[in-house]
């Protein structure tokens, strides 16, 4: 059966009368930095995230408990409208906890959530450049030329045009996606590989920046699963004169955003050029075949800040610098962090550690 004829069959069943009962799909991160979500009906449309119930799975499925104590709790932190489903089904995002009450171990969102509390007052923003590869059912980079590559880096960043673009109905309908659901993206660019695409999130305060990208994972892996299209987040998928892929870091805390603030964000990069090897560690795997001093990146081996520097590790944008405050860009971070962790140790080293 053609897959338009299936399509049409579906939409008599998507059409029916869901009679008052929703559904949430509840999304959680499992251990290898990949999204798994499953859901359940509810009786009635959720107002507050306080009225969702908690929920468990079979974590000895996804690598996050043994066998003989399987159980992994998932507890509802925020949720969001479901594009796929529509109406007043939701889309829920979930901590994962331990049958014995300790957070799971890839639940890195507990403790980033504990420094963002301890530092409310400094108002801490965040705004995350995700960029992400797209690859075809064969693993072959989804629009490359069966067994050969494209012509050189060069016409596709921002690209324009047959040949020079590929897969914009991806992420276009991921953008639309994403606004739907309440996702403070900010926008999207073709990038300097083809085939290799960002979109923003941010600015965005705190713990919700780490789950707003979270969501938007899952959203564009949802999207591309419905175009055969396969998403990597691996920050050098391609050797030889590729681009990586990053995840820059832009920050901000209330007093860099005013006027005056120039002197907070020097603060900042003086404390950031004395943890370069602890920040490294949370700044994702196989981050070194991406930052080697070419491709618009600084060398994993050093720390370098400067004005509108993409090949240092610390940018401060132009404009910023002309106006004397604003925000800072951390150009080190791999497109497959854990922005929780990267956050986190962003509100440590810049505000202060806390006690446990
Ligand atoms: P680039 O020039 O590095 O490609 P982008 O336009 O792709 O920059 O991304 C800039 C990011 O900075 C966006 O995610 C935006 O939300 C974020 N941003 C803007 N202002 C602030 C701020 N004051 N604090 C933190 N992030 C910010
Ligand atoms: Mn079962
Ligand atoms: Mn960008
Ligand atoms: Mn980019
Ligand atoms: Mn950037």
């Amino acid at each position: 059966m053609a897959n338009i004829e299936k399509t049409a069959i579906l939409q008599k069943y998507l059409d029916l009368d869901q009679r008052g009962a929703i559904i949430a799909e509840y999304v959680w991160i499992d251990g290898t930095g990949n999204v798994r979500s499953k859901g359940r009906t509810l009786r009635k449309a959720i107002r507050t995230v306080d009225e969702l119930p908690e929920w468990n799975f079979d974590g000895s499925s996804t690598n996050q408990a043994p066998g003989h104590d399987s159980d992994v709790y998932l507890k509802p932190v925020a949720f969001y409208p479901d594009p796929f489903r529509k109406g007043d089904n939701i889309l829920v995002l979930a901590e994962c906890w331990n049958n014995d009450g300790t957070p799971n171990k890839f639940n890195h969102r507990h403790e980033a959530h504990k420094l963002f509390e301890a530092h409310k007052d400094a108002d801490i923003w965040f705004g995350l450049e995700q960029e992400y590869t797209l690859f075809d059912e064969f693993d072959n980079v989804y629009g490359w030329p069966k067994g050969g590559f494209p012509a050189p880096q060069g016409p596709y960043y921002c690209g324009v045009g047959a040949g020079k673009v590929y897969a914009r109905d991806v992420i276009e309908a991921h953008y639309r996606a994403c606004l739907y659901s309440g996702i403070t993206i900010s926008g999207i660019n073709a990038e300097v590989m083809p085939s290799q695409w960002e979109f923003q999130v941010g600015p965005c305060p705190g713990v919700n920046m780490g789950d707003e990208l979270w969501m938007a994972r899952y959203l564009l892996s949802r999207v591309a699963e419905e175009f055969g299209v396969k998403i990597s987040l691996h920050p050098k998928p391609l050797k030889g004169d590729w681009n990586g892929a990053g995840c820059h870091t832009n920050v901000s805390t209330k007093d860099m955003r005013k006027p005056g603030g120039m002197k907070y964000i020097e603060d900042a990069i003086e404390k950031l050029s004395k943890r370069h090897a602890e920040h490294i560690k949370l700044y994702g795997a196989d981050n070194e075949q991406r930052l080697t001093g070419r491709h618009e990146t600084a060398s994993m081996s050093n720390f370098s800040s400067g004005v509108a520097n993409r090949g240092a590790s610390i940018r401060i944008p132009r404009s910023v610098a002309k106006e004397g405050y604003g925000y800072f860009e951390d150009r080190r971070p791999a497109s497959n962090i854990d922005p929780y962790l990267v956050t986190g140790i962003m509100c440590e080293t810049v505000l202060g550690a806390i006690d446990n």
